[in-house]
């Protein structure tokens, strides 16, 4: 792998996704519609979408020793990500139980599994960081070696993504660690107020206008504590702001979006690929958001992620 691959240092979930018109309360019982099965983990995430967009990407993580753990291979396999980072730990494979109701809202339980095992950093860990251009994290993993692999990457010059979900207040030398951080608003405002989600405004009363402003707040905030933040906006699109540099907005594509799954995640990988690249920061953001507005068209999480030239069609058709 050469300076520009990436090395990406997270979970990797088999997710379990069931269709109802209503989610059960306490004590209930539902009969649900479908029941499908789908290999997600942010880490897993965006190893797939940076490798569909290109990258030469090394997932780091751990699995267990069942068929929700082969299946994973199998799917990094398939899409050229060197696994040799990937342990087969005693734990089974993490699993995320999706109950998806009649109005699209989902309620999750995520088991860590296998992802719990990973607390340190082993020497092909620190080997694969070392050839890497790039190492993406994100706190899916337990916080110690996502602080101790921030930390590794910068001492041996190599940039650290973070995408900080499930949010949690971060401390400040691990954020100083981190290049580039890309919260949604949600995980910005967290980290900027150390504030729980339901204080965070849901953008009734407000203009667009005033939420761009309440996010470039936000992003500002930040990028005093790491070097340069973007803040994606769902459907409104993102924010990038590099410390004392004017800030660039990213519009989303107008879509018919079926499933958001992983839209965040398409658009950290493919992101990250483009600045491996050595593309400027807005080339490389429209790509992004044409492949998490591809992503957002189609079902589930790896199974939604554009290939690189199914992002170049796209771009091709709107410019
Ligand atoms: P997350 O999935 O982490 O919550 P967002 O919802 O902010 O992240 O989405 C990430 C990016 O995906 C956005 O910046 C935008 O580019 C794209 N995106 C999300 N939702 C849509 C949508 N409905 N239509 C088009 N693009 C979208």
């Amino acid at each position: 792998m050469s300076g520009t691959g990436i090395a990406v240092l997270g979970s990797a979930n088999m997710d379990l996704v069931v269709t109802t018109e209503r989610a059960p309360g306490r004590g209930e019982t539902v009969t649900g519609q479908t029941f499908r099965t789908i290999p997600g983990g942010k880490g897993a995430n965006q190893a797939v979408a940076a490798a569909r967009a290109g990258g030469s990407v090394r997932f780091l993580g751990a699995v267990g020793d069942d068929d929700f753990g082969r299946q994973i291979r199998d799917v990094f396999t398939g899409d050229g990500i060197d696994t040799a980072g990937l342990m087969t730990a005693e734990a089974p494979t993490g699993t995320a139980h999706i109950v998806v109701d009649g109005d699209g809202d989902n309620s999750i339980v995520v088991v860590p599994g296998a992802n719990g095992t990973v607390t340190a950093l082993t020497d092909a860990h620190r080997a694969a960081i070392d050839s890497a251009g790039m190492l993406l994290l994100q706190l899916e993993l337990p916080l110690s070696v996502v602080s101790e692999a921030a930390a590794y990457a910068r001492s041996v010059g190599v940039r650290t993504v973070l995408t900080p979900a499930p949010a949690i207040p971060l401390p400040d030398e691990l954020l100083a660690d981190i290049d580039l951080l890309v919260p949604n608003e949600h995980e910005a405002a967290i980290l900027v107020a150390g504030a729980p989600s339901s204080t965070v405004g849901d953008g009734t009363g407000t203009t667009d206008d005033e939420e761009s402003g309440n996010a470039e707040s936000l992003a500002r905030g930040l990028t005093k504590r790491s070097r340069a933040v973007s803040v994606t906006l769902g459907a409104r699109g993102a924010i990038y702001l590099a410390t004392d540099a004017a800030p660039v907005r990213v519009p989303a594509f107008n879509v018919d979006a079926v499933d958001t799954t992983a839209a965040g995640d398409t658009f950290v990988g493919v992101f990250s690929v483009g600045l491996a690249e050595g593309l400027a920061p807005e080339t490389a953001l429209r790509r992004a958001s044409a492949a998490a507005a591809l992503s957002v068209q189609r079902f589930g999480a790896s199974s939604s992620m554009p290939t690189r030239d199914e992002i170049e069609t796209f771009l091709a058709k709107v410019e």
